[in-house]
């Protein structure tokens, strides 16, 4: 049985709040976001970091992004938008399953949080 918490979530063992799904990837709201519409999204199959990755699964992820993205930027209309992955400790991952970040960014007026997120 596994213990990757991301795993289960594939599985259905534990509950996601899915905004995208094909027969490769998952894509779910981040459960602490950056800022509103903090999305993540894992290949299906356990692969720790890009370093595990076959040809075929990272062009598997990525078809996926454009989509998301789309998605996102038609529903919470950001400014922009970073997408990034950690991979190691040395640079803060903290869940050891691959993901990709979507953290739209918001000016200072239009943050959902109210945070006051510099722009530059
Ligand atoms: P990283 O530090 O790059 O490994 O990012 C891990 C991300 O996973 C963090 O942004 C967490 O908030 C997120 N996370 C951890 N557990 C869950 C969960 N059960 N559902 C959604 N996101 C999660």
């Amino acid at each position: 049985m596994t213990e990757c918490i991301f795993c289960k979530m594939v599985e259905g063992e534990i509950p996601a709040a899915k905004v995208y799904e094909d027969e490769h990837v998952l894509a779910f709201m981040d459960i602490m976001p950056t800022t509103k519409g903090h999305v993540l999204l894992i290949p299906k199959v356990h692969r720790e970091n890009i370093y595990e990755f076959s040809e075929d699964e990272a062009a598997q992820l990525f078809s996926a992004a454009p989509k998301i993205a789309r998605a996102l930027k038609a529903e919470f209309e950001p400014a922009g938008m970073n997408l990034l992955n950690n991979t190691g400790a040395a640079a803060s991952q903290s869940v050891y399953h691959f993901h990709l970040h979507f953290i739209p960014r918001y000016d200072r007026q239009t943050d959902g949080f109210g945070l006051h997120w510099e722009t530059k």
